[in-house]
């Protein structure tokens, strides 16, 4: 049966980032976002090599190896490699029409963190990705969407509260949704790394053993 049979399959979620590494900040988004909006797949697209990458931050075939354990024990999880798998810049634009020419007829969201959303302005040919995606922000309750700048204009001309807006088009809505925060980021786990902390209970479990076999984040001698 082709990919695109006659019954459409729920929207296609894509979560992009670093993962430098994955922690259970953006597990859980992404697993309440799957469930909340009825997604068929959330896919997790680690970004390629940032040109300018610290010594102590794992490269991407590492990056890549601890997605692919963090989400290997959830159904609808699935990982994408294609922006490790390209040569030179990665932008979201290219990604997300390579995806719509392979999901012509497909809805497919783009999960961003509030703070990922308000830098959205910021990247590469951004209003072109309202039309192949839609996007979908996770936030912390009691944020307001953004009522002035560029994103404010959009917010009025795309916002959406329904989700089977997500599901009855393909692209051009943005819809915020609010998660569980939990403040764990990247940056601070790496500071923790290299100090020699444990991330226990803030990654799975299984990207802990990643980290510790690989030791990507351990200090160079
Ligand atoms: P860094 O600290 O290295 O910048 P990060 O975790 O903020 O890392 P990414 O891995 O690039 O950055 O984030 C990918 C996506 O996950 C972004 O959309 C971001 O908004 C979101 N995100 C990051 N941290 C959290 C968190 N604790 N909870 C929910 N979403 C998050």
């Amino acid at each position: 049966m082709s990919p695109e049979s006659s019954t459409p399959p729920g929207p296609l979620g894509l979560f992009g980032g670093t993962f430098d590494p994955i922690h259970n900040g953006h597990l859980r988004t992404a697993f309440e976002l799957l469930r909340a909006l009825k997604l068929a797949e959330v896919r997790f697209l680690p970004t390629g090599n940032p040109p300018h990458r610290e010594s102590t931050q794992a490269d991407a075939a590492q990056r890549l190896a601890m997605v692919r354990a963090a989400v290997a024990d959830q159904p609808g999880f699935t990982v994408d490699d294609r922006e490790v798998r390209r040569t030179g810049l990665s932008y979201s634009v290219d990604t997300l029409t390579e995806l719509r020419a392979e999901f012509p007829h497909r809805s497919l969201c783009l999960l961003l963190g509030m703070d990922a959303f308000l830098g959205l302005p910021n990247w590469h040919r951004w209003q072109e990705i309202l039309e192949l995606a839609h996007v979908v922000v996770a936030h912390r309750p009691g944020w307001k969407a953004p009522t002035q700048g560029p994103l404010g204009e959009v917010m009025v001309d795309r916002g959406t509260g329904a989700i089977r807006d997500l599901h009855g088009s393909q692209a051009g809505k943005i819809y915020v949704h609010a998660v569980t925060q939990l403040e764990i980021s990247s940056t601070e786990l790496r500071q923790m790394l290299v100090a020699g902390g444990d991330p226990r209970y803030l990654v799975p479990d299984s990207v802990r053993e990643v980290v510790r076999q690989l030791g990507c984040y351990a200090r160079r001698q």
